[in-house]
């Protein structure tokens, strides 16, 4: 009997797939080429000149491989997973099934042969529109920051086009924004602004309105912000932000909290892009693939990344004659297989669905804000949340030693350490897809773990101890990756 949990991980682990290489082991099975002369049937260019070199082992060992690093991946379809910000809600399999319908299309063929393809990518395009109040909307942007980019390209674009691209050199920022806003900004080459939060965690209204200014081009803004709270002044925000000449871009990361219920464009948002990969339960894939379209409105419409999809009398076609487009922003047509699911998601819901998801994903953020208050959190604004909340520990307890210890209950941490603005940050977005039972078991785990940490603190700072690999040394991993196998061929 093992009884201590490293040697029981250690005892759990085979040996990775290099590992168990033995030479002549096969688990594909090429065409027979005995008396062949391949030099002949390939060409003399083709044939190497030594093996390859890759691990030689059965199906059997392949099939091992690959299912067990399955079973260590974390993810939606295992446990909960409240990561804030990241709208990690279930992606339903009806939009696996969807996709696979399309599955034999080439980017190459013509469009008169894909008109099915297209028309579907043509409505996607009016319903994004619909839903964010814009009038007109571009496909092609492969993440949220992509997206970004293509706003703020084409913000650029315009001051350009009206002559005040010299005056217009800076971005206005919240300091609570994602990292991606003032990243983005300084990508295009302008310099970063930062307006400050007030006490009641939404942009700092005087701050903001003396930032402003003749070279402000544009001021990124997401509401609700990144704290979960959304901006009750956003209809003087726009005004003063139009007033100096200023473009409003919306980041799109929330619009999980008001999709269905309220709209970007009628705030005063002129760019707005979405996240499909986080409201539209497309996958997030291991850091893709995503899809960011942006919509904008009406006089940026010029501007807009090709190709978009036009609908005519005798059906849609590509349409890249957009004189003054920001250009294309990748290959083809963008995230193809995740504008279907999206579609997909949007058509099974439809627009009462829709509300419902905004308005389930604020409850369920306001209950378990409430329960993780009962169980001695504090929330760092204490008012109504939207889809999302920050909360922070009792004092003299560290979030990162509460995070690594509910991996061991099989459960997902919350977003650490962000916003930035708030101290030991624990920022919670449970999504609407989670049932009532799972979150009473968070807040459940929630209360075991604070009570392991006033019992026994050093016990919480070996935490992890049932995951693959234990805590890491994370400022070693991030400087000195190691990111190969050393693999020594038994040949
Ligand atoms: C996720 C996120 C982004 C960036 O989106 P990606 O698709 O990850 O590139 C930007 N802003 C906010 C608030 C986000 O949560």
């Amino acid at each position: 009997m093992i009884k201590d949990p490293e040697s029981l991980a250690a005892a759990k682990t085979f040996p990775l797939i290099f590992d168990r290489s033995r030479p002549g082991r096969r688990a594909a099975y090429p065409p027979r080429t005995e008396g062949e002369d391949l030099a002949e049937l390939l060409g003399e260019s083709q044939l190497r000149e030594a093996p390859p070199r890759l691990p030689e082992v059965s199906e059997l060992d392949l099939v091992r491989h690959f299912t067990q690093l399955a079973h260590r991946q974390f993810s939606i379809d295992g446990n909960f997973y409240p990561l804030g910000s990241c709208t990690m809600k279930y992606n339903p399999k009806i939009n696996e099934e969807a996709a696979k319908l399309f599955q034999d299309l080439h980017p190459y063929q013509d469009p008169s042969a894909i008109q099915g393809a297209l028309e579907l990518l043509y409505n996607l395009q009016e319903y994004l529109k619909e839903l964010t109040g814009t009038d007109a909307v571009s496909l092609q942007p492969a993440a949220g920051a992509h997206g970004e980019l293509a706003g703020i390209l084409m913000i650029r674009a315009y001051h350009e086009a009206n002559g005040e691209a010299e005056q217009r050199r800076v971005v206005i920022v919240p300091d609570s924004a994602h990292g991606t806003n003032p990243a983005t900004a300084t990508m295009v080459g302008y310099s970063v602004v930062e307006v400050p939060t007030g006490p009641d965690g939404e942009v700092d209204l005087e701050a903001f309105e003396s930032a402003l200014g003749p070279e402000v081009a544009a001021v990124m803004l997401t509401n609700p912000n990144t704290l979960g709270l959304f901006e009750t002044n956003i209809l003087e925000i726009s005004r003063l932000a139009h007033n100096v000449g200023a473009q409003l871009y919306y980041d799109g990361a929330n619009l999980n909290a008001i999709v269905g219920r309220a709209r970007p464009g009628d705030m005063g948002f002129d760019v707005v892009h979405l996240n499909l990969h986080k409201t539209f339960t497309t996958p997030h894939g291991g850091g893709g693939p995503g899809t960011g379209p942006v919509g904008v409105r009406a006089h940026l419409k010029p501007f807009l990344p090709t190709p978009l999809i036009v609908k005519e009398d005798h059906g849609y076609r590509f349409d890249d004659d957009l004189p003054n487009s920001i250009g294309r922003l990748r290959s083809f047509y963008g995230n193809f297989g995740n504008l279907v699911r999206a579609y997909t998601y949007i058509r099974a819901l439809g627009k009462e669905g829709l509300r419902q998801v905004a308005t389930m994903a604020v409850l369920n953020a306001n209950y378990l804000r409430v329960r993780m208050s009962e169980v001695g959190f504090k929330t760092a604004f204490d008012r109504h949340c939207m889809h999302e909340f920050v909360a922070q520990p009792p004092a003299g307890l560290k979030t990162l030693d509460l995070a690594k210890a509910l991996l061991d209950y099989g459960v997902h941490p919350m977003t650490v350490y962000f916003p930035l603005v708030v101290k030991e940050a624990m920022m919670v977005e449970p999504t609407e897809t989670e049932s009532l039972e799972t979150l009473d078991r968070y807040a459940e785990i929630l209360a075991e773990v604070l009570e392991h940490a006033r019992n026994d603190p050093e016990l919480l700072r070996e935490a992890p101890t049932s995951t693959p690999v234990r805590r890491l040394d994370e400022v070693t991993a991030a400087r000195k990756p190691v990111l190969r196998h050393s693999f020594v061929s038994p040949r």
